[in-house]
């Protein structure tokens, strides 16, 4: 198999796809005199795909051989991501989303996450994703329990009492960036017969690979790093059997596909990842050690540093620390934190203050009014997510700017 970032380039890639020979247009895949084929994946937007004979279009919707019929089923270009995208999982199929919530629905659905079942979900997941669970899974006859996924002793013990279908973490959680620690959870789930689902957004194939690691299911909200430039949304989820066969059903009969110009935009994105990936690790891991010297700053959470919880963990399952830092000001003990932290953010300059990470821009948010906003405030409490909290997530862009920027709107909190 070639290495990670070859794949990153090639994999998945049609480049002679279209009209072939003996069909309307015959061998002119390429022009009139057929000599010449794109380099690039094209975007296929078609909501049809047309057979020279009948026969064929029959054989095709049937299952007895591949290729495309209508673009809910499929579209050359959206598999073209999601080839690209196993190939970097090293293993399993992927089935690509219109986002990466109704990737996480596919995958709970595919879970068997139905009336009656428990799911064991990770107190740090993504605000949505337990909201899902909790009100859409949860009207539908699911308990969902929440258990602190980087206490494993509490995670062996849920686990056994509860046998829950599926049990839901994240590789990197959203603030404090607590690492899971994915090899040891499977080893638990997989005794208890449980589904683990492994949402590997934050930490990419790049860091991480679930599935080599024992989890199930792997879902990304590809909206993300995968495609790294803050132009599209999408979801995709990786997975072997015995998942794949529903997978492929929910997607055609729930139809929440991922439209082909995005997969076009993903696929070209996914081919720098690894390039992204190293670039913001290491911004990231300069941003941390400079910042953890700040007399502005209180707190620095960054996974590669010493004293972060989970730093043991993170050595030994990931490939890197990521490319999130996130840090507490420090204020008088009068002040508000939330005041502080708008004014750090309004301060700035270079970083972009707006939602979601893993851009090639470095995007600045307050989780407590932004990711973790729903939550009651004592919740937030619970897990840690301080009024005077930022994440950054860090871009491709000179440290040395992002650093000065970020240097320059703490002198103004
Ligand atoms: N999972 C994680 C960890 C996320 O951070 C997000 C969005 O921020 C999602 C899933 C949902 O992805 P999307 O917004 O593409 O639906």
């Amino acid at each position: 198999m070639k290495r990670f970032e070859t794949r990153a380039v090639h994999a998945g890639e049609r480049r002679a796809t279209g009209a072939t020979d003996g069909e309307p247009n015959g061998a002119a895949a390429g022009g009139s005199d057929g000599n010449f084929y794109p380099i690039s994946t094209p975007v296929h937007l078609s909501t049809t795909f047309a057979h020279a004979r009948i026969e064929q279009t029959d054989r095709v919707l049937g299952g007895e051989e591949p290729g495309y019929s209508y673009a809910r089923y499929g579209n050359p270009t959206v598999t073209a991501f999601e080839e690209a995208v196993a190939a970097l999982e090293g293993e399993g199929h992927a089935f690509a989303f219109a986002s990466g919530m109704a990737a996480m629905h596919a995958a709970l659905m595919a879970a068997e996450v139905g009336s009656g079942a428990t799911v064991l979900a990770a107190e740090q997941l993504y605000g949505s994703t337990a909201t899902l669970l909790v009100q859409i899974f949860g009207a539908g006859g699911v308990e969902t329990r929440f258990v602190d996924a980087c206490d494993l002793e509490a995670v062996e013990k849920k686990v056994e009492e509860l046998k829950p279908r599926a049990v839901v973490v994240e590789t990197i959680s959203n603030p404090l960036l607590r690492v899971a620690d994915i090899p040891r959870i499977a080893e638990i789930t997989k005794a208890a017969g449980s589904t683990l689902v492994v949402d590997a957004t934050f930490g990419t194939p790049y860091l991480q690979r679930p599935l080599e690691l024992g989890a199930d299911i792997v879902v990304h909200s590809a909206t993300k790093y995968l495609s790294g430039h803050g132009d599209l949304t999408a979801g995709i989820v990786i997975t072997g059997a015995p998942y794949d066969t529903a997978l492929d059903q929910i997607r055609k009969l729930v139809g929440g596909v991922m439209a082909p110009f995005e997969a076009w935009l993903a696929l070209r994105g996914l081919k720098t990842l690894p390039l992204r990936m190293e670039r913001q690790c290491e911004n990231a891991r300069l941003l941390a050690t400079r910042l953890a010297a700040h007399p502005k700053i209180e707190k620095v959470y960054y996974p590669a540093e010493k004293d972060h919880p989970d730093n043991e963990v993170a050595r030994r399952v990931l490939a890197g620390a990521g490319g999130l830092v996130s840090f507490e000001l420090a204020i008088e003990e009068a002040e508000e934190g939330r005041a502080a932290a708008f004014r750090f953010l309004n301060a700035l300059d270079l970083c972009v203050k707006a939602p979601s990470l893993g851009d090639i821009y470095t995007l600045a948010i307050h989780p407590a009014t932004a990711s973790h906003r729903e939550l009651s405030p004592s919740r937030r409490k619970k897990l840690g997510v301080k009024e005077s909290l930022i994440r950054i997530s860090l871009g491709i862009e000179h440290p040395e700017d992002i650093a000065g920027d970020i240097e320059q709107a703490l002198e103004r909190v």
